[in-house]
């Protein structure tokens, strides 16, 4: 099937409030293109030198997401331009993100990582360090506004959580995580730990996309069921 047919019959799956990132990691530009050419304006790269180069040359009304992990020193490359960052997981990466965003006068919205998933290797937060960025950004926030001065973190935007599950075939496994992913959503707005809602929780990618929005999901990252299978060399 091609890209475009491939969009057409995600985006029919989708439920009007849940935002498709189309991942397109490893892809060429000529296929990044061809699903501009059907209407894509979200693109999902996990890498911020390849991301770069793409958007350089691709049309300037496309939201560039950073899907993957951070490095520190390579904020500065897409400071200028990038939508959403999808995977932070500790107060230094914020506070790079935040100092990079200030250089364009911009602000760049975030996401925080959690860990859901049992295996060791993915990156992210547990409920407790979760907690503690949110305090530490918000009380900050709060104590400067005390002062009538500008905020450690203005050139920020805490927008949402993120989360990846476990790669299983077991879809109570995959359930289980995606719940408790919204569960610490919905808490963080109920308690009203900070004093605004988050509005994105992105979850779901090729294979359990639909059972993420079931569980709540608003942003899905959908990389082979668009583009195909990557072929990494
Ligand atoms: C690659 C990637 C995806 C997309 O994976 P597919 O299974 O190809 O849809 C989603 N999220 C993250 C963080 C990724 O790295």
């Amino acid at each position: 099937m091609s890209i475009a047919k491939n969009l057409t019959k995600i985006k029919s799956q989708l439920p009007p409030h849940v935002t498709l990132v189309a991942v397109s990691k490893t892809k060429p530009v000529a296929d990044l293109m061809e699903a501009y050419s059907s209407g894509q304006r979200v693109f999902g790269e996990n890498k911020i030198q390849e991301m770069t180069e793409k958007w350089e040359q691709m049309p300037k009304d496309i939201e560039w997401h950073m899907i993957g992990h951070v490095q520190t020193n390579k904020v500065k490359f897409m400071a200028e331009y990038v939508s959403l960052i999808h995977g932070v997981d500790s107060l230094k990466l914020l506070q790079e993100i935040n100092k990079q965003a200030k250089k364009h006068n911009r602000t760049i919205d975030c996401l925080l990582q959690i860990h859901i998933a049992e295996e060791e290797t993915k990156f992210g937060l547990d409920e407790l360090e979760l907690n503690e960025i949110l305090t530490q950004v918000y009380e900050q926030c709060e104590a400067k506004q005390v002062q009538n001065d500008k905020s450690e973190f203005e050139n920020i935007r805490i927008a949402g959580l993120m989360g990846m599950a476990t790669f299983t075939e077991n879809q109570n496994q995959i359930e289980k995580e995606f719940n408790h992913l919204k569960t610490l959503f919905d808490k963080i707005n109920q308690l009203s730990i900070i004093n605004y809602q988050l509005s994105i929780l992105s979850m779901g990618m090729s294979g359990d996309y639909q059972l993420a929005i079931s569980c709540g999901s608003t942003m899905v990252r959908i990389g082979s069921s668009i583009f195909g299978n990557r072929n990494y060399q």
